[in-house]
């Protein structure tokens, strides 16, 4: 990417002059967040947490903190996981040099960070201080048979509050930390999967209650910002009541269109296939917005929203926010941004400043 060609590099800058929707990336690493920022991504929309525990000390921790009985158990996994994650997002601010950053909170099917195996549940116990069939006790209550549509996203915050608390002070440590390096942070806290508004409320008064604590402990502060994705249909049907407490929405297309079908993202490899071919389906709606149906939802989303808060920031990070007449939609609807994944950056800046010249044809 650093050595984008010049003559590319003037297209697209004049691209952005006609663009009315600014484009950021869905990145997690600094690798990602570096790359997306050399096409020319203006801030990260997506910052997907749940991927940072896969690596090996952290994956253990995670299970230990999902697995524990108490408060008590979480609160010692989570006291692990702190430090690590903090390093992580220094690591993501530093790469995106001043520009915003939105971190969405914990949003994993919960079955993944749950040892399937019986070794692995005995192992898992060994550390944990505690008999296997502690373990396999737990793992039986935490089973879910469609974890896509079950505990994730704010309702995991919302039933372990810790969680919420843990990433909360990794997120704005981070951010005081580079402060005394000199380094300028604009972080965006956001909350996944709120359907109820009630969700929404209770997050964000844990997330602003540790914020003041950490604030009060470090003699510091700094400013934030704390939004939510808007991928259950009912909170974009009630985005006026959301909207009042939100700083920011970001439309998060993927979840949005598989609960407004009624999809699976996994149908893409059982039936969806043929109903392309039998063209009961013209395009796969995961990867092609939806306009008739799921835009619909993302445009009234959008107004109910403005018309809570005029100055509300809004967003997409869902698949479609890299795909060139998803991008023309979200143009039409008036969205302040798009956010795709760092390789798409260049297209979506394409198509955002096409959508604007064709507009004032
Ligand atoms: C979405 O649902 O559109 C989204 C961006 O979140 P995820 O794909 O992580 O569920
Ligand atoms: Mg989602």
């Amino acid at each position: 990417a650093a050595e984008m060609d010049a003559d590319f590099r003037q297209l697209m800058e004049l691209a952005d002059k006609h663009s009315k929707l600014a484009v950021r990336t869905n990145a997690d690493t600094p690798h990602d967040a570096a790359t997306a920022r050399a096409f020319g991504a203006v801030g990260i929309g997506l910052c997907r947490t749940e991927h940072m525990f896969f690596e090996d000390n952290k994956i253990k921790a995670m299970r230990e903190m999902i697995l524990a009985t108490d408060t008590e158990g979480r609160r010692k996994a989570l006291a692990k996981l702190l430090p690590i994650q903090t390093e992580d997002f220094k690591g993501i601010f530093r790469a995106m040099k001043g520009l915003p950053v939105t971190v969405r909170l914990l949003d994993p099917p919960l079955h993944e960070f749950v040892p399937q195996t019986e070794s692995g549940q005995v192992e898992l116990a060994k550390a944990m201080g505690v008999e296997p069939k502690v373990v396999h006790d737990r793992v039986e209550q935490l089973h879910e048979l469609n974890p896509m549509l079950g505990h994730r996203g704010c309702r995991l915050g919302n039933t372990y509050p810790e969680i919420t608390e843990m990433q909360t002070r990794a997120i704005l440590g981070a951010c005081l930390e580079l402060k005394k390096e000199g380094i300028e942070t604009h972080p965006e806290i956001m909350i996944p999967l709120v359907g109820v508004v009630e969700e929404f409320k209770q997050q964000a008064r844990v997330i602003r209650e540790t914020a003041e604590a950490l604030f009060k402990e470090q003699g510091d502060r700094i400013d934030f910002l704390v939004g939510t994705m808007i991928e259950v249909p009912r909170a974009a049907l009630t985005a006026d009541e959301i909207g009042k407490e939100a700083d920011f929405f970001s439309f998060g297309t993927n979840d949005l269109t598989q609960m407004t079908f009624g999809y699976s993202r996994d149908d893409v490899n059982t039936f969806l296939p043929t109903y392309l071919d039998k063209k009961i389906l013209k395009v796969d709606p995961f990867q092609q917005l939806d306009q008739r149906g799921v835009g619909q939802l993302v445009q009234m989303g959008a107004e109910k929203g403005r018309s809570a808060k005029p100055t509300i920031k809004l967003g997409i990070c869902g698949e479609h926010g890299g795909d060139p007449s998803s991008v023309e939609f979200c143009h039409r609807v008036g969205l302040n941004y798009v956010s795709c994944s760092p390789f798409r950056v260049p297209i979506a800046r394409l198509a955002a400043a096409r959508a604007a010249v064709e507009d004032k044809k």
